[in-house]
């Protein structure tokens, strides 16, 4: 979808957005670029880039002239120019980065916390968001966003049953974050959030559809389609974990047996013992009957393996490709390998709760294509 701008004094706030989503996407540009990409004047689009310069959201450097004539200045984000938090839950533990605009990871806090209640976790929330703040006071702290294990709403599918997060059935997750916080708030699956991130600061630059399979302490995973993640109509489209990929297999906490993650996890990984050479050579031929589910239903590009696993586990397992056998993925004109490894890391979960923040606040379109909820309307830039 093409962003256009509105050349009406009423749309102004939103001018602002879209020009800064521009130059955030497609950056370094110039001004003249801009003004021809979104439908508005070159005088319009001067006069807002000023006013971000003003901000300190943008940085402008020139080419060395060849010839005749200066180049024209091209903009890019600064990326000191704000920050945000992103939170993580999980079964065992809270964490919390302080991320620049840029997508670095400059501050980082993280405490052991096995499967808190919500008034504990939040109070713990809390502490992590303040001491994270302290670190650079003067900053323009553009909002948190929180990410949970995925799916909502079916606590029993939530997670395999050791390391289900208990007593968060129907808790307002959203508004006890902006209760704490007092920012903007923003929540995701944590698979959600890592293809967020994929696509802002790995392959998603370069690729449109593409399924994130999200490797944790379970198996998630979702479509990403065009740029947005495909929901479903709860919202939790493409979380493939119970799968069910072994007939008569073991015994799952949803009360079904043979589900994928039994097999494809970092629990299962945990639960069996041994190496994990030995491991992804044993669950294999499991996973690509799972990849090659994945390429049937959604026929992407490619299929990216990321998550909080090592990035070495997810070479080792994307190794496999070779293996993977017959299904709509295996075409003769692929320019992309079945499978990849995400670029983003480990961090990637952390790194994409706080995009899911910069989007909701500075993206025209409040960052709808991933953010699941937002529970306060973000405040126009001033
Ligand atoms: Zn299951």
């Amino acid at each position: 979808m093409a962003l256009r701008g509105a050349n009406q004094d009423v749309g102004r706030p939103f001018n602002r957005r879209i020009v800064l989503e521009t130059i955030r996407l497609d950056g370094p540009i110039a001004r003249m670029e801009i003004a021809s990409k979104i439908g508005l004047t070159v005088q319009t689009v001067s006069t807002i880039v000023r006013e971000l310069e003003r901000d300190g959201l943008l940085v402008s450097s020139r080419a060395t002239p060849v010839g005749r004539g200066v180049p024209p200045a091209r903009l890019t984000i600064n990326p000191a120019g704000g920050h945000a938090i992103g939170i993580q839950i999980t079964p065992r533990e809270i964490s919390g980065s302080l991320v620049n605009l840029g997508g670095e990871i400059v501050a980082h806090r993280r405490l052991e916390a096995v499967r808190l209640e919500p008034d504990q976790a939040f109070a713990a929330i809390g502490e992590i968001v303040g001491d994270l703040r302290s670190r650079d006071p003067a900053t323009w702290l553009l909002g948190v966003g929180l990410v949970v294990p995925g799916p909502f709403g079916v606590e029993s599918m939530s997670f395999t049953g050791s390391t289900t997060l208990a007593g968060w059935a129907g808790v307002d997750i959203g508004k006890h974050l902006q209760n704490v916080t007092g920012l903007p708030s923003f929540i995701e699956t944590d698979t959600a959030a890592a293809a967020l991130d994929e696509q802002f600061h790995g392959y998603g630059t370069e690729l449109e559809d593409y399924y994130y399979l999200f490797f944790g302490y379970g198996l998630g995973g979702t479509m990403v389609h065009r740029g947005e993640v495909l929901r479903g109509h709860w919202g939790n489209a493409g979380e493939i974990g119970h799968l069910p990929v072994v007939p008569d297999g073991e015994l799952c906490s949803c009360g079904n047996r043979g589900c994928l993650e039994l097999y494809v996890s970092l629990e299962a990984l945990q639960r069996r013992g041994g190496g994990e050479e030995e491991w992804v050579d044993d669950v294999a031929p499991v996973f690509a009957r799972a990849v090659r589910s994945i390429e049937n239903l959604f026929d992407p590009q490619t299929v990216i393996l990321g998550g909080i696993a090592p990035p070495r586990l997810l070479a080792r397992l994307a190794a496999t490709t070779a293996s993977l056998g017959n299904a709509l993925g295996a075409r003769s004109d692929r320019t992309v390998p079945r499978i990849l490894v995400a670029r983003g890391g480990p961090n990637s979960v952390l790194r994409g709760a706080a995009t899911l923040a910069v989007n909701g606040v500075l993206a025209p379109n409040g960052g709808r294509a991933f953010s699941k909820m937002q529970p306060v309307r973000p405040e126009e830039l001033q």
